[in-house]
């Protein structure tokens, strides 16, 4: 019995750690130097107090060839929100905002942005952080690899799935970005498992096998904190990590592990620098926030300082509230139905998702928004809406509600002496001329007018409705594309129908 739950065991360790992600920077001599060089003036750093710092960022979003799977502005901007929310959890006082969105169709770096270090360089913008969205990395050895910086390019790369997993993957290529080593420096792809090191490290020092400069020594850390200025990551106030968010991707250590003193370590497992996502926030230290801002004041990070236009932060807070419909509503005039949410203080834009046997996204400055392509009697399983800006946005979620669309149109016929009501070319075209046709068994008078779906007037102008067929022509030169209100409106009441120009 005893044999075959060991055997379970450690089917489930493979099982698990095959599907552990990991990131693919390759820590550089270069990276540890200018470290090292920066952590002379950690003092002046301090000393200069906490002035805000407001940091562009680029987003290159990668799509295939053929402009498939491109990464979203959303998806980025949620990214973007959990990365200030976690600097600000961190006690940092950097901001990041958007500088630009570009887009890139090319399959070669979606899917291997590894081995296409040129044609990215080509796209880098030399005044912010570059981070390319993409759908793969392909990678060899342990776990997938969800994100990594370049030095030799200065870009990031982070795979799609990982920007609103909440798995701090951009926040840890930031690190690297500023200089910062993983708290496990040396133990990458060896790292601790408690059947090959045993409770107690007994080694002085460990050989560097992967990510990083390989055959290079590095000193095992202490937990006494005796040589945290040489060992592991050489910031202080991370404890001793031999690997272990790797191995157990927890967020209590599950074993017992003493360093070659005896102590007992205590790692830091909700460190951003770890490997451990266990955690439900994991965050900097003091001394890492120190060593990142000491990075962003160096020298060869002047690029940063330049073109910096924010001022405040600005967050988008909470999610949003949603007002009309209510829940479980059904909202009889199914081609006209209008979402109403409260405003987001800050937000420079909305995105209202409905989401029914099709799926419609749409775009608003407005905290309302008409839609007319609804279906009639469909029940929709949600609608949300998400606030955004330049900080980011829709990182704390949305209310949802369902809804039901009824049988009526929107058109409207309160006059009963006309009839055949006909409106023509059908599809109708912005450089075309509308005719409207249509039986009346009356004379009257009639104001026929165009407006916006918001009730805009577009275009205005009398007829006289004649007994018989009556043909009435709107000059091309007055129609403007989108969903309009046609209205034939006379002192016995209206005819609205609506027409959609393309
Ligand atoms: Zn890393």
């Amino acid at each position: 019995m005893k044999s075959i739950s060991i055997f379970l065991v450690f089917m489930l360790t493979v099982a698990y750690a095959s599907s552990q992600g990991r990131c693919g920077t390759i820590q550089t001599e270069e990276m540890t130097q200018s470290f090292l060089d920066n952590k002379k003036h950690w003092n002046q750093t301090l000393a200069k107090g906490s002035m805000p710092n407001f940091i562009p960022v680029t987003f290159h979003l990668v799509a295939n060839n053929d402009g498939s799977s491109q990464p979203t502005e959303e998806l980025a901007l949620e990214g973007l929100c959990i990365l200030n929310e976690s600097f600000e959890l961190s006690g940092s006082n950097m901001f990041f905002y958007v500088k630009e969105f570009n887009v890139i169709n090319n399959t070669a770096i979606n899917t291997n942005p590894s081995g296409s270090g040129f044609l990215m360089r080509n796209q880098t913008d030399d005044a912010s952080i570059n981070v390319f969205i993409v759908d793969e990395i392909a990678s060899g050895g342990l776990g997938r690899i969800l994100g990594f910086y370049s030095p030799n390019g200065d870009y990031l790369v982070m795979r799609k799935d990982q920007m609103t997993a909440r798995a701090y993957t951009l926040e840890h290529e930031i690190g690297h970005f500023f200089t910062l080593r993983h708290t496990h420096y040396g133990w990458d792809g060896q790292y601790y498992d408690p059947s090959n090191n045993g409770d107690t490290i007994f080694q002085t020092s460990i050989t560097i096998t992967e990510q990083g400069p390989i055959g290079d020594i590095v000193s095992i850390e202490l937990q006494d904190g005796s040589n945290c200025d040489t060992a592991g990551d050489l910031i202080c106030d991370t404890p001793p990590d031999y690997g272990f968010g790797f191995s157990c991707n927890c967020c209590i250590l599950p074993w017992e592990v003493f360093d070659r003193n005896g102590d007992a370590i205590e790692p830091l497992m909700e460190n951003i620098m770890s490997y451990s996502q266990g955690c439900d926030i994991q965050t900097f230290s003091p001394d890492q926030l120190v060593a990142i801002q000491a990075s962003l004041d160096a020298n060869n990070r002047d690029y940063l300082r330049t073109n910096v236009t924010e001022t405040q932060y600005r967050p988008v807070r909470g999610e949003v509230a949603l007002s009309s419909p209510a829940a479980g509503e059904t909202v009889e005039i199914f081609d006209e139905v209008t979402f109403e949410w409260e405003p987001v203080e800050n937000a420079e834009y909305y995105i209202v998702t409905i989401i029914g046997s099709q799926t419609f996204r749409e775009r608003t400055t407005e905290p309302r928004l008409t839609f007319t392509e609804l279906q009639p009697n469909e029940f929709f399983a949600s609608w949300s809406v998400r606030a955004y800006n330049v900080f980011g946005g829709g990182c704390n979620g949305s209310m949802t509600r369902n809804f039901n669309t009824g049988t009526s149109s929107s058109a409207v016929n309160e006059l009963d002496f006309v009839s055949e009501l006909n409106i023509y070319p059908n599809p109708i075209t912005s450089n075309s001329d509308i005719t409207v046709q249509f039986t009346s068994t009356q004379t009257e008078l009639a104001q026929v007018k165009l407006h916006t779906i918001t009730g805009a007037l577009v275009h205005s102008f009398q007829v006289q409705i004649q007994s018989g067929e009556n043909r009435v022509l709107i000059d091309e030169s007055n129609v403007t594309s989108g969903i309009l209100i046609l209205e034939i409106k006379t002192k016995s009441g209206s005819i609205l129908e609506k027409i959609i120009v393309e």
